[in-house]
């Protein structure tokens, strides 16, 4: 079955947006397969996003990624990936629609309350290197 990676990002934990986050995925249908709650050190975030080493904003992007614990999880299910997406919204909340977690939580692109894998051949990348212990 398809999986997703998805992390709740250091403002998300900080805000107290944890449960609100979880809520969604769970409520339209998704499983949730794995969870923890992980400060991960700079060359595990640089490795995270890797594909973004030459973007001007990476070296911020990993100073807040590592600023404090996340969530990682697996979530599960029909079209999890795309579908988790749509369910996240546009990469900066101001272009985010309503009714999705960015355009309903979040108003800055460097803090944008959550992460979700952008593909399949990317959520299994992102899965081993945060649960490379396993899904139980
Ligand atoms: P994520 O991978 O975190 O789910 P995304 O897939 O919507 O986000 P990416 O292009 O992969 O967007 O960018 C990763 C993260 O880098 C964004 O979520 C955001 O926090 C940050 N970022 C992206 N573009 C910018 C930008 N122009 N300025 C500052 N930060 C940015
Ligand atoms: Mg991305």
């Amino acid at each position: 079955m398809e999986q997703s990676f998805i992390m709740i990002k250091p403002d998300g934990v900080q805000r107290g947006l944890v449960g609100e986050v979880i809520s969604r995925f769970e409520k339209r249908g998704f499983y949730l397969k794995g969870l923890k709650l992980i400060t991960v050190e700079r060359s595990f975030a640089e490795k995270h996003y890797e594909d973004l080493a030459a973007k001007p904003f990476f070296a911020g992007l990993v100073d807040y990624i590592i600023s404090g614990p996340v969530v990682a999880m697996v979530w599960e299910g029909k079209g999890v990936v795309a579908t988790g997406r749509k369910m996240i919204g546009a990469t900066n909340p101001l272009n985010s629609e309503p009714g999705t977690i960015r355009g309903d939580l979040a108003i800055e692109v460097g803090r944008n309350v959550i992460h979700g894998s952008d593909s399949i051949e990317s959520a299994r990348k992102e899965i081993a290197l945060w649960f490379p212990e396993g899904l139980f």
